[in-house]
């Protein structure tokens, strides 16, 4: 374990290294190019020395000694430079040349009686004295800077790894393709302790929890690796490596677990606490720094939303779907408390062009004003029991406008509305239903209520009574995305509806294949024997239109003659006629 310790403490340090440039170490060429100079000046230094040879410099004649002065000072430059750039090294390096040149210089002196050389004892005695100087030196800032290192890397409050720590230790287990899971931990009703006991309290709570979770991690007890840091407030990150299984990932956890469940004891209260632990796996969860650390967070966020009493979540794909599906939920309620649902019409026509109606299309901004489409929130609607919430607001909107419209133009068009399954099953449908129309102002005969066809078959019976009160009512009924479900003849032969609403799917196939023009024919023939109109819906080319008019389609909707328009456009759109 000595060795995984060792191995933390130097991912840090590197990191740091790496951060902060602090040493940011010289060439390691330099240090051989020095080393070289040194001797080469140093050579020449003595060999100038005991030269009597005289040269010419400038038209002066002088004897070649005198340029051992500037050799050696230039040797010492080399001694000091390496004290200066290259640490330890540099300075032993240049503490053993002085040690060997200085005998050299003395004994020249006392053997040879060569006072010329004096000078050199004074250089190299200057030398020691400046390379000493510079050691000490670059021993205090290094220590300075270390303290201020290990602040930035340091939570200071529990004196653990802080946030960034933790961060740039994941970014380089990812950049070393190590095998790691990351667990998110976040304490349950935390905020309760700082409220009922004062900051001072949830202080020393999250000290003493910290506490025993070092020594955990310093004890090696878990037989994993790990790196406990405290990221903010009281979320924690344990990154958990060298396991071999899951389930010694899990046993790990359940020690940091256990740990959080044993009373903890701070300013003379017991404190019983539990938190909340998710974790993914890196790279089998996920192959990158920032889903592995998010999809911890949502496997943790998933616990404890579950609220089940148990404490440690291992991140799925499912979950991550759940997410979606509550963010969306989120959102959805959001935009209804905010009235940020709204819809959006999508014109109907005969085959002469001439307009029949409007199909009225859900849609929510969100926060930023962008528009989210149906696709994307319908689904979670319906899941989470907000879509007859939709429903309503899209009914009673719509209604109001094309109410209104109709009365300023003297219309006759037929407002189209969706009604999901889960809105027609509920006990005051109809009540809603009838209430909502006459507050709207839109006559009753003008309104037509989509069901899509599976709806029907899961719920016949009772759906079919509301269907043929909605006719007594006086609205219409259309039978939305035909053809995608299990329509059985008799069945479909016992709703009173109005109207067949082709799905898009059948279209597009039409005027590239000859079944798919054969079948929505039979479609539309069976329509008729039966006493509906038909409508043909995703129409986008002139080939499709030509032969749905051939086959003898009533209606089409689709883009071909118009997309679902804002109302101020529906408005453009009537007022031209
Ligand atoms: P839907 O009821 O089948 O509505 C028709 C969809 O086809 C609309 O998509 C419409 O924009 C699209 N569409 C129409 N013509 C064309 C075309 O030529 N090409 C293409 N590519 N698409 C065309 P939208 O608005 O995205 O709605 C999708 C679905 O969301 C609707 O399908 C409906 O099932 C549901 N929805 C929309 N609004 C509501 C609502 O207020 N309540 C309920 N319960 N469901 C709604
Ligand atoms: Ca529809
Ligand atoms: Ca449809």
């Amino acid at each position: 374990m000595d060795r995984a310790k060792d191995q933390k403490r130097r991912t840090i340090e590197e990191t740091l290294n790496r951060l902060y440039l602090i040493k940011k170490s010289a060439p390691k060429a330099g240090y051989w190019a020095l080393l070289i100079i040194y001797l080469a000046t140093s050579a020449a230094t003595s060999a100038t020395a005991s030269s009597a040879t005289e040269v010419t410099v400038a038209g002066y004649t002088v004897p070649i000694y005198i340029f051992a002065g500037v050799l050696s000072s230039l040797a010492n430059i080399c001694i000091i430079l390496m004290a200066v750039f290259y640490d330890t090294l540099g300075v032993i390096t240049s503490l053993v040349l002085i040690a060997i040149q200085l005998p050299m210089i003395i004994s020249g002196i006392v053997v040879r009686h060569n006072i010329t050389s004096l000078p050199g004892v004074f250089g190299d005695v200057l030398a020691i004295i400046a390379v000493l100087f510079i050691y000490f030196n670059n021993r205090k800032m290094s220590e300075y800077q270390r303290v201020l290192r290990d602040q930035a890397v340091t939570d200071m409050l529990t004196g653990l790894p802080n946030w960034f720590a933790c961060t740039e230790l994941i970014d380089e287990l990812v950049r070393r393709e190590e095998r790691f899971a990351v667990c998110s931990i976040d304490f349950n009703g935390f905020k309760s302790i700082n409220d009922s006991m004062g900051f001072e309290a949830g202080n020393r709570v999250l000290i003493e929890i910290s506490n025993k979770w070092k020594s955990i991690a310093d004890s090696g007890d878990s037989g994993t690796m790990d790196f406990i840091s405290r990221l903010n407030g009281d979320e924690f990150s344990l990154v958990i490596r060298e396991f071999e299984s899951e389930e010694e990932v899990l046993h790990t956890i359940r020690k940091y677990d256990a740990a959080v469940n044993e009373t903890i004891d701070a300013m003379g209260y017991d404190f019983y606490l539990s938190a909340s632990f998710g974790y993914a796996i890196y790279p089998d969860d996920a192959q990158d720094m920032d889903s592995v650390i998010s999809y911890s967070d949502i496997a943790m966020h998933e616990i404890k939303r579950a609220n089940s009493g148990e404490h440690i979540e291992k991140f799925t794909p499912e979950i991550l779907k759940k997410e979606h599906t509550f963010e969306m939920e989120m959102k959805l309620r959001a935009a209804i408390d905010d009235d940020r649902v709204f819809f959006m019409l999508q014109p109907q026509y005969d085959m002469t062009h001439k307009l029949r109606g409007f199909e009225a299309l859900a849609r929510i901004r969100n926060e930023a004003g962008e528009i989210i489409p149906p696709g994307l929130f319908i689904p979670v609607a319906e899941k989470v029991g907000l879509i007859d919430k939709i429903d309503s607001i899209v009914f009673r909107k719509s209604a109001a406008f094309v109410g209104d419209l109709i009365k300023r133009y003297d219309l006759d068009v037929t407002l189209s509305i969706n009604i999901s399954v889960r809105h027609l099953m509920k006990k005051d449908f109809l009540d809603d239903m009838r209430k909502q129309l006459e507050e709207s102002g839109l006559p009753s005969g003008h309104l037509e209520v989509e069901i899509t066809e599976s709806v029907m078959i899961e719920s016949l019976e009772k759906a079919m009574g509301y269907i043929h009160e909605l006719r007594n009512m006086g609205v219409q009924i259309a039978i939305d995305d035909f053809g995608t479900g299990y329509s059985s003849l008799s069945y479909l032969n016992s709703i009173p509806a109005n109207l067949l609403k082709i799905d898009k799917t059948f279209i597009d196939g039409v005027s590239s294949s000859d079944k798919a023009k054969q079948y929505v024919a039979a479609i539309i023939s069976l329509g008729h024997i039966m006493g509906y109109e038909v409508i043909s819906e995703g129409v986008e080319e002139d080939d499709q239109l030509e032969i749905l008019r051939e086959i003898g389609c009533d209606y089409i909707q689709g883009f071909i003659w118009g997309k679902p328009l804002p109302t101020e456009e529906v408005e453009k759109l009537v007022s031209e006629g």
